[in-house]
């Protein structure tokens, strides 16, 4: 055998699965069919500006425990920062504003629950309703049958259940959702939801509610790191690398071919391409039917450049508007100067991944008029990145058709932000993967 371990695939799953391998002594070759690692949360650089840019913002929570772990042993902590405090800001389309925030020194749940109790726009009795929500999340983590019962349901028709009336959904809970999932709250499943929201409020470690950001673009936080670390320790990267095929040797696999002709044996193929990417090889039947339920959710994400700073806050929510979300990236990346670059984001951007760069250019003018010191500004450069394939869907039903991480025939390993993690298909589902499908291969 000429390594221990072909990893395929070179996103968040894949780099960390290899970097422990390699760090527990086995020979890892990774293959990455893109001519740069990082799959599905990269960066590169604008030329205009100088700046890079994220294939789409990314946030990180203080619950991310196991890419937190990642992120630690490529040595890339520094690079990570969490707030000190719970501090979401929302604007909604008439330009008024709420924050969801709480003083440092609360812990999770309870700044959380000292958020929505402070949370402008609601009525106290809406607020005093979102503790059914809480207590609901306590069930999920007592009641074993729990989850099944609830993962039909979708997050409009699970909040509605629990009494939540239009007003603190659209202000409070469908933000949160659509971040999480990437998918309309009358679409997913509440499942994923509750997932999070589970690991969010529980409180461990300490600041599981704080959000995280990348000091640097994506690419620069953990891919070069993760290379350079899989290198040192006797493994190699090659790029450019698409696989077409898996070799199987009496019912185990043993290695791969790439599509131009190239063979790699190895003891274990550790497999974390996604769904849409995975039903093209000769995978197992069973897994190769289960493939065709994974529908994609697309995200949309517009980089702008403004004369001047519209808004002071890092994050703002935005409600009742087509664009979800605007991230201060001069606050992000402490980027000095009297412009401004904004990252706005569009999640389950179903209709507008038809429309032309332009219009979608024209949504976000009209749209950024709820921060007054737009009306002032003047664009100076914009890039729009449309990612159609940026989630597998959450709807009802498909929690059953994730496959678990882990061997799924003798050689073959699955890991994959979209596989069975108990999380929705996120940056921390996908390292978790990861992580597991690494034991296993040690473990063999
Ligand atoms: C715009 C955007 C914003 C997001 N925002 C967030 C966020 O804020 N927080 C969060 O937690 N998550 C977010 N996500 C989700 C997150 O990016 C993913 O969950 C995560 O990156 C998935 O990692 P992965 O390794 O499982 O898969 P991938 O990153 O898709 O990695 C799979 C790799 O396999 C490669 N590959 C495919 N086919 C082959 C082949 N035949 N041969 C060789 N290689 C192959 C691909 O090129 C890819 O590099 C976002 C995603 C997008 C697109």
């Amino acid at each position: 055998m000429d390594f221990d371990v072909l990893v395929i695939g070179g996103g968040f799953a894949g780099l960390s699965a290899a970097t422990i391998l390699s760090e527990q002594g086995k020979k890892v070759l990774l293959l990455e069919k893109k001519p740069h690692l990082g799959g599905r949360a990269y960066s590169f650089i604008d030329s205009k500006t100088g700046h890079e840019i994220d294939n789409g913002q990314h946030l990180f929570i203080g619950a991310y425990a196991e890419t937190r772990k990642f992120i630690g042993r490529i040595g890339s902590s520094p690079l990570l920062r969490f707030e000190e405090k719970l501090n979401l800001h929302f604007k909604d389309s008439s330009g008024q504003s709420a924050r969801l925030s709480a003083p440092s020194l609360f812990p999770a749940p309870l700044d959380f629950a000292w958020g929505v109790f402070n949370l402008k726009g609601l009525s106290l009795k809406e607020k005093i309703s979102a503790g059914k929500v809480f207590r609901e999340i306590k069930k999920f983590r007592t009641e074993s049958d729990y989850s099944g019962k609830i993962e039909r349901l979708s997050v409009r028709q699970w909040l509605n259940s629990l009494g939540q009336s239009s007003s603190i959904q659209k202000r409070l809970w469908e933000p949160l959702a659509i971040g999480i999932l990437n998918e309309n709250a009358q679409t997913a499943s509440a499942l994923g939801l509750i997932q999070a929201l589970e690991k969010i409020l529980s409180g461990t470690p300490k600041n599981a509610s704080r959000l995280g950001y990348s000091q640097v673009g994506l690419s620069s936080l953990y891919v070069q790191q993760a290379e350079a670390y899989i290198q040192k320790r006797q493994g190699s990267v090659l790029y450019s690398s698409k696989i077409s095929s898996i070799l199987y040797q009496e019912g185990r696999a043993c290695g791969v071919t790439c599509d131009d002709g190239r063979t790699f044996n190895a003891r274990h193929v550790l497999l974390t391409l996604p769904p849409w990417d995975l039903k093209r090889l000769n995978v197992p039947d069973w897994l190769k039917t289960g493939l065709e339920s994974f529908s994609t959710s697309p995200i949309i994400g517009l980089s702008l450049w403004l004369d001047r700073p519209i808004t002071p806050n890092q994050t703002t929510g935005l409600i009742d508007t087509q664009f979800h979300w605007a991230f201060n990236k001069n606050r992000i990346w402490n980027l000095p100067g009297k412009t401004q670059y904004l990252a706005l984001v569009i999640s389950a951007a179903h209709a507008e991944l038809k429309k032309e760069p332009q219009e979608i250019l024209e949504i976000a003018k009209k749209e950024l008029a709820v921060f007054p010191e737009f009306k002032k500004a003047k664009i100076i450069h914009w890039r729009l990145i449309k990612e159609p394939f940026a989630t597998p869907s959450p709807k009802p039903g498909l929690e059953e058709m994730r496959p678990f991480p882990g061997e799924v025939s003798p050689g073959l390993i699955l890991a994959g932000d979209w596989t069975r993690t108990g999380l929705p298909a996120t940056i921390e589902s996908a390292v978790l993967s990861g992580h597991r499908a690494a034991e296993i291969v040690l473990k063999a």
